[in-house]
C-alpha cells in the first residue's frame, strides 16, 4: 500500500488546497478507510464561505463518505478489512448531562470525523462503536454517504411530528435537505407538500419527488402564495431549510395558528431575527430548533437508505475528482446541482 495520500485541506474562507500527506495509521478502536465516494454537503458550502464555528483550519475537508476498511485498530471487534462502511460525522459520549437525558445530539463531548475529501480517512473510536454501518451490497458508496444529513433530517422530523393529512410547506426547496424532508413528510402522511425555492432546476426535482405544489420565490411572494394554497390559513407545518434570516422569518409568517415551525437551516451565531410576538402568542405557534441527531436516529436513517424507503439518487448530481472539490461547491452555491460525488480515485 502507498504511504502517502492526496487530501483536500480547508485553509480558510474560500481557500482549499489539495496536498500530499502521509496515510494515517488507526489507533486503538479506530478504522482506516479507503474513501470510494464522498458527497458534498450544505455544511461544506457554509464552511467554505465563512469557516467552521468549532474547528480552526487547517483540516481535511468533507465529512460524508462511503469506503472500504483497509486496516482496523487494536480492540476493534465488529469490523474487519474489506468491509464496505459509512458513518455519521459525530458520535456522542453517552455520559454527559445531555446524553443521560437521551439527547446525544446535544452531547458536550461530541467527537467529529472530518476528512472525507481524501483517499483515506480515519474513523474515530467512538464513531466506530456507535455510528458506523456496514453497507449492504445493493447500496452504493455514494448512496450510503448521504447518511449524515439524513440523520439530522430524521431527528428534525421527530421533533416536528407530522400527522397524517397535514399540509407541509418547505422553504429552501430543492436542496438535499429539503428533498429528504419532503420524502419523510410524505411517509408520515402529509397530504399536501408545498415546496418553495429559487432554482427552477431544483424545484423540478422537488416535483419529481412528489411535491404537490412549488413556489418560485424569485417571482412569487412566499407568504401570500402559501396562504393562497391553504385556504388563507397558512400551512400546518413549515420546515425552513434555506439557512437565511428572511427564510426563518417567512417560515413563521407562513404557518397557520396552532401550527409548528422547524428552523432547520443554521444561521451564524449571534444572528437576531424579527418575529411578531403577538402572532406567536395568540396564534399558539410552536417554534422548534434542531441540531444533529443521536445514535438511534443514525441507525434509523441508515435503515431508510438500505430499505429504499427514501430515494437518495435524485440528490446525487454527478461525480468529480478531488481536484474539483471547489468547482463542486461552487456548483452547489449556484443551485446547479444538489450534491456532487467526489471520487478520490477517479482517473
Ligand atoms: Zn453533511
Ligand atoms: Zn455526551
Amino acid at each position: 500500500m502507498a504511504t502517502d495520500m492526496r487530501a483536500v485541506f480547508y485553509l480558510g474562507p474560500e481557500q482549499i488546497q489539495l496536498r500530499q500527506v502521509p496515510i494515517p495509521a488507526p489507533k486503538e478502536g479506530e478504522l482506516l478507510v479507503c474513501v470510494r465516494a464522498a458527497t458534498t454537503c450544505g455544511t461544506d458550502v457554509k464552511t467554505f464561505r465563512r469557516g467552521h464555528p468549532k474547528f480552526p483550519p487547517p483540516f481535511i475537508f468533507g465529512h460524508e463518505f462511503g469506503g472500504d476498511i483497509v486496516e482496523v485498530g487494536k480492540g476493534v471487534k465488529n469490523f474487519k478489512p474489506g468491509m464496505r462502511v459509512t458513518s455519521n460525522v459525530f458520535a456522542e459520549c453517552g455520559e454527559c448531562f445531555f446524553c443521560k437525558k437521551g439527547q446525544g445530539n446535544l452531547c458536550e463531548n461530541l467527537v467529529y470525523n472530518f476528512g472525507a475529501f481524501a483517499e483515506y480517512n480515519i474513523i474515530p473510536a467512538s464513531i466506530v462503536r456507535l455510528n458506523t454501518f456496514e453497507i449492504p451490497a445493493h447500496v452504493s458508496y455514494a448512496q450510503a454517504a448521504v447518511l449524515e444529513p439524513l440523520v439530522t433530517v430524521v431527528h428534525g422530523q421527530k421533533l416536528i411530528a407530522i400527522q397524517p393529512g397535514e399540509t407541509v410547506a418547505i422553504i429552501g426547496a430543492g436542496g438535499p435537505i429539503s428533498l429528504m424532508h419532503q420524502q419523510l413528510a410524505r411517509l408520515a402522511g402529509a397530504s399536501k407538500i408545498i415546496c418553495v425555492g429559487h432554482s427552477e432546476k431544483r424545484l423540478e426535482i422537488s416535483r419529481q419527488l412528489g411535491a404537490s405544489e412549488t413556489i418560485n420565490s424569485n417571482n412569487q411572494d412566499v407568504v401570500s402564495s402559501i396562504q393562497a394554497l391553504t385556504g388563507g390559513y397558512g400551512a400546518d407545518v413549515v420546515i425552513e431549510c434555506a439557512g437565511n434570516k428572511l427564510a426563518w422569518e417567512a417560515a413563521v409568517d407562513s404557518v397557520r395558528k396552532g401550527g409548528r415551525v422547524l428552523w432547520f437551516g443554521g444561521l451564524p451565531g449571534g444572528t437576531k431575527i424579527e418575529l411578531d410576538a403577538g402572532r406567536i402568542h395568540y396564534g399558539e405557534i410552536k417554534l422548534i430548533g434542531i441540531h444533529g441527531g443521536n445514535a438511534q436516529e443514525a441507525r434509523e436513517a441508515f435503515d431508510l437508505i438500505t430499505s429504499s424507503a427514501i430515494n437518495v439518487d435524485p440528490l446525487l448530481s454527478g461525480v468529480l475528482p478531488l481536484e474539483q472539490v471547489e468547482y463542486a461547491l461552487r456548483k452547489m452555491i449556484n443551485g446547479e446541482v444538489v450534491k456532487m460525488i467526489i471520487d478520490p480515485f477517479l482517473a
